[in-house]
């Protein structure tokens, strides 16, 4: 190692302020103190006190925020006391280095994290300074991650994309967010990372020479305008990109604006000024400008943002700043005087609105999953996140549901979606996602997307497929029920198998393009039934058959061979507001176009001012003697084994129940789960109780019925 002058020099280089005396005796202290330790890595573990010193000294803390962070291991790695500290370098760094050591005392053997979060918050708006000892502290762990075992490097990150980096974010540090959030994303998502990573690479001479053709001529613009500025283009970060190309949903060559034109200026007018240049030689987005000058964001972040339509009709980011602004929104608020070490606490406090809400809040909210709900929410005020067992973060906005989260992991396990366990506890699809959890994904085979899974979903993506799935699906039960009523129409008019007509007079007859097509109409009421009676009649054997007897049997009479309404067609079918008719009603139906059928009660007045070929006789499956929207509570008790919460919710779907809440609670190796859901017949609740009480585990089943 280094001489301690040689070391307190490369620091001083850094910032030629710093107290050079001061810092040579905390690092003669710390190099002692650490003597004989190493890191995982190997180096002599001073090496990690002396790296958070640079990163201090990098964002121009003064020396004895330096020195804290030289010490900040000393008291919890070494032998050494507070009062050591004390003597040798006062009660106020020794009184700081204590707090460092008490905030890595709470993130011992920790097993809940929003616990820690929270006392965590709660020591640091006493003692705001921490912060930045902390934050450099694990930006220097986590460079040096590659020491550590795959799961605690998983672990770390975690945490680092979890807390540390939303906490830089809102303290305006945004290279330190930025590094965290790479490093992190490099652990978790290895292969995503060297993806883009490689892109990147790749594409530089392609990415130079664009960013080239924006500045080339902006430098002769501002130099013809004579005005002083310094112009920078500059790649996205990583997690960034991925970040963008998952709110987007493309890949990373179908992703535009990866680099941003940055132009640092001297004074605040000339911000403007250069805007004005920039909109002259591009034309801007308007929706895209902001003033963060007028308007700095919370974390005091000032700058101005517009977007233009560049060379090759690309869109480009455009930051204007002045030098001040820059360093700002390279260091936030520690570039200013909020951490420096003898900054009074109520002018802290003063900068820290947020640290001061927050302080407040963790009084008033005693459920520490709920705070940290409540601190995620501060910290990035309109997006939540949660985490794939495999460890992939999913950004959702506020908001978002259990169902939100399986679309945006993945199409098919939405379409497929149950509910979520997520620790202990089984969710409903439409519970809100808790953030920052692991979230588990229950599906089944047999589950579908409903009508009523357009209200649980609040994403764009999620609500885009569940219609996709439904247009499609009316289509194919369209189809079947199509089938049925032309099925029933052959009998009616007793056509005989060897008499029917061929599908391609079918075809030509009703303007198909295929049978299919066809059955799809008829199903869907777009054809008349009175054409199809006609175009039948034709081919009928018995002529003793009045004209219009078959449409008269479709409008009236009872004994001409009903359609049967079942599960299938459950999709297709809207009860009428008008006569309110209930499952084991005698019922008709109105035929509408693409919205299936309409169920009336048999004696409903509306049905008479419908046309007559409109109107189909129906009947209940027998099997099915429903009760509509019958809610209804099942009790279960089982052994608890994996998977045995899925089990139980696929019988549920299997037999076609909406699923309205689910409490499941595991308790010496046995489960007891509730599950309250929506029934249309007593017929399917039996065949659920029966099927529950054959799960594998299941010891008891009971029931009950809920009045709506
Ligand atoms: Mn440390």
């Amino acid at each position: 190692m280094l001489p301690v002058e040689d070391i307190a020099q490369s620091i001083i280089s850094i910032n030629p302020k710093l107290d050079r005396e001061l810092l040579t005796k905390a690092l003669a202290f710390t190099a002692n103190a650490h003597k004989g330790q190493l890191r995982k890595s190997g180096e002599p573990y001073v090496v990690h006190p002396i790296e958070v010193a640079k990163i201090l000294a990098n964002l121009r803390m003064d020396s004895k925020m330096l020195v804290v962070g030289l010490l900040h291991d000393v008291l919890e790695d070494t032998a050494h006391t507070k009062s050591e500290i004390t003597e040798e370098f006062g009660v106020d760094i020794a009184e700081m280095v204590d707090s460092v050591t008490k905030i890595a005392d709470m993130q011992k053997g920790v097993d809940n994290t929003a616990k820690t979060f929270k006392k965590f918050l709660a020591f640091i708006s006493k003692n705001p300074q921490v912060i930045v000892i902390k934050l450099a502290d694990r930006l220097h762990n986590m460079r040096t991650l590659e020491f550590l075992k795959e799961e605690n490097q998983r672990s770390v990150s975690k945490e680092t994309l979890d807390f540390y980096a939303p906490l830089a974010h809102r303290l305006g540090l945004y290279e330190f967010k930025f590094e965290l959030e790479d490093l992190a994303f490099k652990y978790l998502q290895p292969r995503e990372y060297a993806e883009i990573e490689k892109h990147l690479q790749l594409t530089s001479k392609e990415r130079e020479d664009y960013i080239q053709s924006i500045i080339f001529p902006l430098n002769i613009k501002m130099n013809l305008e004579q005005l002083d500025c310094d112009i920078k283009g500059r790649s996205k970060h990583i997690f960034s990109i991925w970040e963008k190309m998952k709110n987007i949903g493309c890949k990373i060559d179908e992703l535009y604006d990866i680099f941003a034109i940055r132009i640092i200026v001297k004074q605040i007018q000339d911000c403007y000024i250069a805007l004005g240049y920039v909109h002259n030689l591009w034309m801007p987005l308007y929706s895209r400008f902001k003033d963060y000058i007028a308007v700095p964001r919370p974390n005091l972040y000032q700058s101005l943002h517009t977007t233009v339509i560049g060379p090759q009709g690309r869109l480009v980011e455009v930051q204007i700043r002045t030098n001040d602004m820059n360093e700002t929104a390279e260091h936030g608020m520690a570039s200013h005087w909020a951490y420096k070490f003898n900054a009074k606490k109520e002018e802290l406090e003063k900068n820290m609105e947020w640290v001061k809400m927050i302080n407040k809040m963790q009084d008033e909210i005693p459920n520490s999953s709920e705070f940290l709900e409540f601190l995620h929410k501060s910290l990035l005020p309109n997006n939540i996140h949660a985490w794939t067992p495999n460890g992939t973060k999913v950004n959702l906005p506020l908001g978002a549901t259990i169902l939100d989260f399986a679309f945006a992991v993945h199409t098919e396990l939405g379409l497929r979606c149950l509910g979520a366990r997520v620790a202990n506890k089984v969710l409903g699809i439409d519970s809100p996602v808790p953030i920052g959890e692991t979230i588990q994904i229950l599906q089944s085979s047999s589950q579908e997307p409903q009508e009523n899974w357009l209200i649980s979903a609040k994403t764009p993506k999620a609500q885009a497929a569940i219609k996709r799935w439904l247009k499609e699906s009316v289509a194919i039960r369209s189809e079947i029920l199509g089938r049925k009523i032309w099925q029933r129409e052959l009998q009616v008019l007793r056509i005989a198998e060897e008499k029917k007509p061929a599908d391609t007079d079918i075809c030509q007859a009703f303007s198909s393009t295929d049978i299919n097509s066809f059955y799809e109409s008829l199903g869907k009421g777009e054809i008349p039934l009175g054409k199809v009676f006609n175009f039948l009649k034709k081919y009928s054997e018995d002529n003793s058959t009045p004209p219009l007897r078959g449409l008269f049997d479709v409008f009236g009479s009872i004994d001409s061979a009903p359609i049967t309404i079942g599960q299938n067609e459950k999709s297709l079918l809207n009860y009428a507001k008008c006569c309110n008719p209930l499952p084991g009603d005698k019922i008709k139906g109105l035929l509408k176009t693409s919205k299936g059928i309409e169920i009336h009660k048999n004696n409903c007045k509306i049905l008479n001012k419908h046309p007559e070929e409109h109107c189909l006789t129906l009947q209940w499956e027998p099997s099915n003697t429903p009760k509509r929207n019958s809610k209804c509570v099942f009790r279960v008790e089982s052994i608890d084994r994996v998977g045995i919460e899925e089990d139980i919710l696929k019988v549920i779907s299997e037999n076609n129940a909406r699923i309205k809440k689910t409490i499941f609670e595991s308790k010496e190796s046995r489960i007891k789960g509730r599950i309250d859901v929506l029934a249309l017949s007593s017929a399917q609740i039996n065949n659920i109780e029966q099927s529950l009480s054959s799960v594998a585990g299941v010891r008891k089943v009971t029931r009950t019925w809920l009045a709506q």
